[in-house]
C-alpha cells in the first residue's frame, strides 16, 4: 500500500520524468569506457565524478570521499577477484553520506560509472553517447548498464526531498569503476570501511529482485604434444614419433563441453535462480609453424559456477585427470593446469529471499504495478563485495538487460522511470521518513 507522502514522491516522479532523461543523457556524454588493450581518456573518469560529486552536494550529501584505489594494495582474500596488477590511477571511486535526521536503517546505493568498449562502430545505428530517443527508448553505451540505474537512484533520493521529506537513516551513494573488469572500484570502497544495513545495485534486472549471482574463475591448460616435420610419415609416439598437440588439445576442450553438460543436471549444481555451472575455452593459441607438428597449445577458459560451490579447482582437476586417463599419449604427458591463486576467483554470492531489503524491494515492485519476481544473474556484479567481503544484504534491480553490451544498447523509458518509483519507494521505507521542518 503507498501512503501519502509515498504518493506524493511518485507524482512528482511522473510530473518530471523529462528530467530523469536529461539526466541519463548527461551521464551517458561522458565516456567512461572501461580500460582494456585500447587507450582510454581518463579525463572522461574524472570529469563524470566531479559532475555527479556536484549533484550529491546538491542533494544535501556530505563526506564526499573522491579516492583512487591501489590495486597493489588491496587486500586480497580468496574469491576476491584482486589483480594487483591491473592500473586503477584516475578511475576515482565517490562515496558520499546523505546523514539521516533519525535513528532509521542506513542504505547503500551503489552503481558503476564504466560501460564496457563499443564493438564494431559500424553496427550502431545511434550515437553511442547522445541519448537518442525513438519510440521511447533511450540508446547508448551505458543506458541500462548501467547509468540508467545510476540516473534513477540519484534522481529518486532528489525526489523525496523536494517532496519535503527528509531520511530518517543515511544513504551512503557509491559511484564506482571498473565493475565490467575486475570488481575492484567497490572492493576498495568495501575495505575503506563503508559499510550499512542494507544495499542496492540498480544493475539491470528486468524490474526483478536480483538475490543470486554466479562465481567466475578463468584459468590456462597448456597440452604438449612432440614436434616433428609435418610432411613426413610418422612411426607410434612409443617409437619417437611426433605428436600433435592440437589434436590432443581437442580432447581437452571435448571435455570441457562434456563437464558443461554433465553439470547441466548433476543435482548439486542446479539453483533456484541462476544457471547451472559451466567452462567454455575463450583464448586458443598453438602450432609454431605451418610444416611443423606443433608441440604446444595454451588453452584458456572461462568457468562459472553457482553459489554453494566448495571446491571449484578439484572439480576441474578431476575432470582433466579423466580427459588424460583416456589418451595413452595425454596419460604419460598430462596436461598442466593454471588456475591463479585462489584470490583470482570472483565467489559466488546470493541474499536470502527472507531478507528485509528483498521484502521491500518486491513490494515496492508490486506497488508499482509489476509482478514482484526475484531474478538471479549467470554472471556477476559488485553485489559478490557487498555480500562476500562487507556481509551487507544486497540486491539487484534494474531495467531490462537485453541489449546490455551489444550495439545500440537502450533503456526503456517507461522502466526507467518506473526503476525510480521502485527505488524511492524502497528508500522511504527502509530507511524511514520525516516531515521536513521546515517544509
Ligand atoms: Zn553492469
Amino acid at each position: 500500500m503507498i501512503d501519502a507522502r509515498e504518493q506524493q514522491v511518485l507524482d512528482l516522479i511522473d510530473a518530471s520524468q523529462q528530467e530523469i532523461i536529461d539526466l541519463l543523457r548527461a551521464l551517458l556524454a561522458f565516456k567512461t569506457i572501461t580500460p582494456s588493450t585500447a587507450p582510454v581518456d581518463h579525463d572522461e573518469f574524472i570529469r563524470h565524478q566531479a559532475f555527479v560529486q556536484q549533484i550529491l552536494s546538491k542533494l544535501g550529501f556530505q563526506e564526499i570521499d573522491v579516492f583512487e584505489a591501489d590495486a597493489a594494495a588491496l587486500d586480497a582474500p580468496p574469491g576476491s577477484g584482486v589483480d594487483k596488477s591491473r592500473d586503477l590511477r584516475r578511475m576515482p571511486i565517490l562515496v558520499g553520506r546523505l546523514p539521516g535526521v533519525g535513528s532509521g536503517r542506513s542504505l547503500i546505493l551503489n552503481g558503476h560509472y564504466d560501460v564496457v568498449p563499443l564493438g564494431l562502430l559500424e553496427t550502431w545505428t545511434h550515437d553511442p553517447f547522445a541519448g537518442e530517443i525513438v519510440d521511447g527508448k533511450i540508446y547508448g553505451r551505458g543506458t541500462n548498464d548501467m547509468k540508467g540505474g545510476i540516473a534513477a537512484m540519484l534522481k529518486a533520493l532528489e525526489f523525496i526531498g523536494r517532496a519535503g521529506l527528509r531520511l530518517e537513516g543515511d544513504i551512503l551513494a557509491q559511484i564506482v569503476p571498473d565493475e565490467e573488469a575486475t570488481c575492484m572500484g567497490t572492493l576498495a570502497a568495501c575495505q575503506r570501511g563503508y559499510s550499512a544495513d542494507a544495499a542496492i545495485i540498480p544493475e539491470p534486472t528486468n524490474m526483478r529482485v536480483g538475490t543470486a549471482v554466479r562465481g567466475s574463475m578463468g584459468g590456462r591448460v597448456t597440452v604438449y604434444g612432440r614436434a616433428g616435420h609435418a610432411e613426413q610419415p610418422q612411426p607410434h609416439f612409443s617409437q619417437g614419433g611426433a605428436v600433435n598437440a592440437i589434436s590432443k588439445a581437442m580432447r581437452v576442450i571435448e571435455g570441457m563441453a562434456e563437464a558443461t553438460e554433465q553439470w547441466r543436471t548433476q543435482p548439486d549444481k542446479q539453483h533456484p535462480l541462476v544457471p547451472p555451472d559451466h567452462i567454455v575455452p575463450t583464448v586458443i593459441r598453438g602450432g609454431e609453424w605451418s610444416v611443423t607438428i606443433p608441440e604446444k597449445v595454451e588453452i584458456e577458459f572461462d568457468c562459472m559456477f553457482v553459489p554453494g560451490t566448495r571446491d571449484k579447482r578439484s572439480e576441474i582437476e578431476e575432470k582433466l585427470a579423466a580427459v588424460a586417463a583416456n589418451d595413452p599419449w595425454l596419460r604419460e604427458n598430462p596436461p598442466e593446469l593454471d588456475l591463479g591463486g585462489p584470490e583470482a576467483w570472483l565467489y559466488p554470492a546470493e541474499v536470502d529471499e527472507e531478507e528485509p531489503i528483498v521484502q521491500i524491494a518486491l513490494q515496492a515492485l508490486g506497488d508499482v504495478g509489476i509482478p514482484p519476481e526475484l531474478m538471479g544473474f549467470g554472471s556477476l556484479t559488485d553485489c559478490v563485495h557487498l555480500i562476500n567481503y562487507s556481509r551487507i544484504p544486497t540486491i539487484n534491480l534494474g531495467v531490462d538487460i537485453e541489449s546490455a553490451h551489444s550495439a545500440d544498447e537502450f533503456a526503456s523509458i517507461e522502466q526507467l522511470i518506473a526503476l525510480t518509483k521502485t527505488i524511492a519507494l524502497s528508500i522511504m521505507r527502509w530507511s524511514g521518513v520525516r516531515a521536513n521542518a521546515a517544509g
